[in-house]
């Protein structure tokens, strides 16, 4: 698919209004801003500089300028601008009006199994494109993930999204004598984008995260015994999904095998997905937020 590349508009904050805010992230926080004579709308992340520096996360930032400036997917917000003022970093971005999949998801305490597999169809062609890309996403959770006004989603937050290092895959050494796992496997970098997708689909099904507890402690050990209670009543085809997703074995882990993406798409529980009607939004989406003004 294509990459942008395109040079960025120079970004004069002084054009734009500034509205209300929408979202608080961890260096500063998102609002609305208006074009002062377009009147069009647009997403600016605005980040305190001293903040970035404090947190050890400068890297962090230009990695996601960089990498939000190169893609360039209907599912993925489109970058706008970017400015800085002696306090601040502003990256401007595509508005998207129809909040978080994870606010969404809490009003409606979980998603039957078409509303599901009409979102899950969707993060796993972000990232089979940006993974072609070879670039790791890293962060993904319902957060991240905003619905569009026509009931898409879009993914926002390159924050620790990264550039997989080449060398990762090049294959040194004789044909002969290479061993299987490095052959088959794709890095283990985006391997993690693949287990983030099956806590997604599960969560999303279910409710709440697969290795639930009340402290992050208790979280790890869930994780590391890795053993997850499904539902009785959950879809066979999402419970088989969901266990090739979150296998710890990286070598056995859906998505990081020979065939890569396509064990996933090709799996039972996506049996009917429209994958080229998803990518040109001509399904009906199985919900429409209500956008105001
Ligand atoms: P952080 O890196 O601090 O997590 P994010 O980039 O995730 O910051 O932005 C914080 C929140 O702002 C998001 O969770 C979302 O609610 C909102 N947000 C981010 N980008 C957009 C956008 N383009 N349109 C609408 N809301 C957005
Ligand atoms: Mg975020």
């Amino acid at each position: 698919m294509a990459t942008r590349n395109r040079p960025l508009q120079p970004l004069d904050l002084e054009q734009y209004t500034c509205g209300r805010t929408i979202g608080t992230g961890s260096y500063g926080r998102v609002c609305i801003i208006k074009h002062k004579t377009t009147q069009q709308y647009f997403a600016l992340k605005c980040m305190i500089k001293s903040e970035i520096v404090r947190l050890k996360q400068v890297d962090h930032i230009h990695s996601e300028v960089k990498l939000l400036s190169t893609v360039s997917h209907p599912l993925i917000v489109n970058m706008a601008g970017l400015a800085q003022d002696p306090v601040y970093v502003y990256i401007m971005m595509e508005y998207v009006q129809g909040g978080e999949l994870f606010t969404h998801l809490r009003t409606c305490k979980r998603f039957e199994n078409a509303q599901t597999q009409f979102y899950a169809a969707q993060v796993t062609l972000m990232l089979e494109y940006l993974h072609s890309m070879e670039i790791a996403y890293r962060d993904l959770k319902p957060e991240n993930i905003l619905i569009d006004a026509q009931g898409y989603l879009k993914l926002t937050d390159f924050g620790f999204a990264k550039k997989v290092d080449g060398r990762t895959y090049t294959l040194c050494g004789t044909p002969e004598y290479l061993a299987p796992e490095i052959l088959l496997r794709k890095g283990h970098c985006k391997a993690v984008d693949w287990w983030g997708l099956g806590i997604l689909m599960y969560e999303m099904l279910v409710g709440v995260d697969p290795f639930a507890h009340e402290s992050p402690m208790g979280v790890y050990q869930n994780i590391i015994k890795g053993n997850v209670r499904f539902p009785a009543n959950m879809h066979k085809d999402a419970k088989s999904l969901i266990k090739h997703l979150l296998t710890a074995d990286l070598d056995r882990r859906y998505g990081n095998l020979a065939n890569g993406v396509n064990d996933i798409k090709s799996h039972a529980w996506f049996n009917g997905v429209d994958w080229a009607g998803l990518l040109s939004k001509s399904v009906e989406a199985p919900y429409v937020p209500v956008v105001r003004g």
